[in-house]
């Protein structure tokens, strides 16, 4: 069933897990994601960044993630990630979303609290949770021509502060903002991570005792069990989810390819299905970790 992300922050909250974010890129990461999702019987938040756009348009992406949410025995939310501009989030609420995020992360903070608080009014207008960002969250290699390959890391920066989310300043943007959840900086990353990231998880529990609202993690690929599950035990209620399922994608086909003989055929049906049952089993371990079942 449809539903928006507060209600699946609420139950988070009183269970004391987080819920995963999946991004959808095509037809193949939704069926991947839907299936692990009713396997599990867990619910799901459907992701849709504008950076896959070359891949799915956003009308694209609102008409067959809408369909498979309705149609879902499980919870599902149907998110605008990363939105770029009060535009896309419009655009998205008008298409049937039923949570936006706006980033106004690298905008001045006076900029990023006006645009958010309108955001926020808008949505909330119409039923719709808004998700802000605060701080920076580091970017490497995403597979998209405009991420850098080299990962960003503290050292990048002049100092933390720049960079992690500092809790009187969250406190701050909540209260004037109205915003429902928050994505936080303590040190992931977009992407492949290439060296073990320095994650400061105390600061989400600082944040935590600063403002009580349910936090997002960024970056959620290729941290340990152990990590994700401190994260959660510290106030992380949603996790962003997706360079290392598309990854797992990838290796299926490529293994499945390397294995055929240079004369066999191929047929291209196939292809997508290998990389489909490849991420739904990535995705249901994810699930599996977030939902605190291990
Ligand atoms: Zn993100």
């Amino acid at each position: 069933m449809l539903v928006s992300l507060k209600e699946l922050m609420k139950d988070a909250e009183k269970g004391g897990y987080a819920v995963g974010a999946f991004n959808v890129s095509n037809l193949e990461s939704l069926m991947a994601i839907m299936q692990a999702a009713e396997e599990t019987g867990c619910g799901v938040i459907l992701n849709y960044a504008e950076v896959h756009a070359p891949f799915l348009s956003m009308e694209q992406a609102a008409l067959i993630m809408l369909d498979a949410a309705k149609k879902a025995k499980v919870p599902v939310c149907v998110h605008l990630d990363h939105g770029s501009s009060m535009e896309s989030c419009i655009q998205a609420i008008r298409l049937g979303f039923t949570s936006v995020m706006l980033d106004a992360s690298a905008e001045d903070y006076e900029t990023n609290v006006r645009e958010t608080k309108e955001i926020v009014r808008l949505a909330h207008s119409v039923g719709v949770t808004v998700e802000a960002e605060l701080g920076h969250i580091f970017s490497s290699d995403m597979g998209l021509a405009e991420s850098p390959k080299e990962a960003e890391t503290l050292e990048s920066f002049d100092s933390a502060e720049d960079v992690y989310t500092d809790p009187a300043t969250a406190k701050d943007f909540v209260e004037r903002t109205g915003v429902d959840v928050l994505a936080i900086a303590f040190g992931t990353t977009h992407g492949i991570y290439t060296k073990k990231p320095k994650l400061d998880l105390e600061r989400i529990t600082k944040i935590k005792e600063a403002i009580d609202i349910p936090f997002v993690m960024h970056g959620g690929s290729g941290l340990s069990k152990e990590e994700f599950q401190t994260a959660i035990r510290n106030g992380i209620r949603k996790i962003n989810y997706y360079t290392y399922m598309t990854l797992a994608g990838g290796r299926a086909v490529k293994e499945a390819l390397d294995q055929k003989s240079p004369d066999e055929n191929i047929f291209f049906h196939d292809i997508p299905m290998i990389a489909m049952e490849a991420m739904k089993e990535n995705v249901k371990e994810a699930i599996q970790v977030f939902g605190m079942e291990v």
